[in-house]
């Protein structure tokens, strides 16, 4: 059993952007810079925005942070996020989700300009990822395919299980996984809530990417031996022998299906910190005024 390291991958793909973001300045490039809105003050969403911003200045990116009380309008959101769009200083732009129930996320992240969708979320951003034209892929998926590529594990024709059909995760890692570019070639099943017969299904597969918010929901009575494991999952329980009454666990029982698999993720340490890769090479594409290309250069993006 190996482990998908995301410190080791994550230090690797830092090092590549640091490198690119200084020889896209020396060519006369300017710093990539990324707008994040956070409404509201979920603790969640408060860490999350934190590290996205924390990242920029390790990066070497310029970031600017705008935080509003969670009872503004949606019609404030989207007038600040459309006076974003056109700020030439401004590359790209995440709005931290969840938001208020009275704000449709929808409505906001349609407001996004396309060229300035560093999460992937747009509508149009998806359909270009559908159709397997350049675009931004949704950052957790993307980077997720960043760690497969980084460990050269070759998916072609692997059952690849996903459970969890989230726009953010799930729904877009069937399209990536599925596509004729390496990693993918897979055959992908999807599962959900309303999936019958769960374990019957991920016993066949090779591989099991799991985005449920569950934890430790994948037992190893789910797992085939050799599978791979993706362990998307970010939940916290309690563990009152932690300082803070608490730790993270994935979705994924990690102490008794790592012995089983060949490869496997762990929380944290793991996914998250791919994702994070994801957001900040779609901010330096976004710099660039080009969309990241397809995550395999080979035949990356064209569905056959
Ligand atoms: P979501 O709540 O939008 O979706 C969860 C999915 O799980 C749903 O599609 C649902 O159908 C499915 N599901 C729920 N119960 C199930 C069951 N019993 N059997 C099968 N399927 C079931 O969640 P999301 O936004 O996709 O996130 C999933 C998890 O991943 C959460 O823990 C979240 O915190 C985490 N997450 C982590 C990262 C990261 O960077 N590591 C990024 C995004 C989300």
């Amino acid at each position: 059993m190996q482990i998908l390291d995301g410190v080791l991958v994550s230090g690797h793909i830092k090092e590549q952007i640091k490198q690119d973001v200084t020889d896209f300045q020396a060519a006369g490039g300017k710093k990539p810079h990324l707008a994040a809105i956070l409404v509201g003050n979920n603790p969640a969403s408060e860490a999350y925005v934190g590290s996205k911003v924390k990242h920029c200045d390790e990066l070497g990116f310029d970031s600017t942070l705008l935080r509003f009380e969670k009872d503004i309008s949606e019609a404030f959101l989207i007038g600040e996020v459309e006076r974003l769009n056109s700020d030439d200083s401004i590359d790209g732009i995440l709005v931290q989700l969840p938001l208020p129930d009275h704000i449709s996320g929808d409505a906001v992240i349609n407001a996004i300009s396309p060229a300035k969708d560093v999460d992937g979320f747009h509508p149009i951003s998806l359909g270009k990822m559908l159709l397997g034209q350049p675009t931004f892929l949704p950052a957790t998926p993307y980077g997720i395919m960043l760690m497969l590529e980084y460990y050269k594990i070759d998916t072609s024709g692997m059952h690849c299980v996903i459970i969890g059909r989230s726009n953010i995760v799930g729904t877009p890692m069937t399209i990536l996984m599925s596509r004729a570019s390496n990693p993918g070639n897979a055959t992908v099943t999807m599962c959900h809530s309303k999936t019958k017969n769960l374990k019957e299904i991920t016993k066949t597969a090779d591989m099991i990417i799991a985005a449920i918010g569950r934890p430790k929901y994948v037992t190893a009575d789910m797992v085939k031996p050799g599978a791979i494991i993706i362990d998307v999952g970010i939940n916290r329980v309690d563990d009152q022998t932690k300082k803070s009454g608490s730790r993270l666990v994935g979705d994924v029982d990690f102490d008794n299906v790592a012995p089983l698999c060949s490869y496997i993720t762990p929380v944290p340490k793991g996914v998250g910190l791919m994702t994070i890769c994801g957001l900040m090479k779609n901010t330096l594409q976004a710099a660039k005024r080009s969309p990241s290309p397809a995550v395999s250069e080979g035949e990356g993006g064209v569905t056959k």
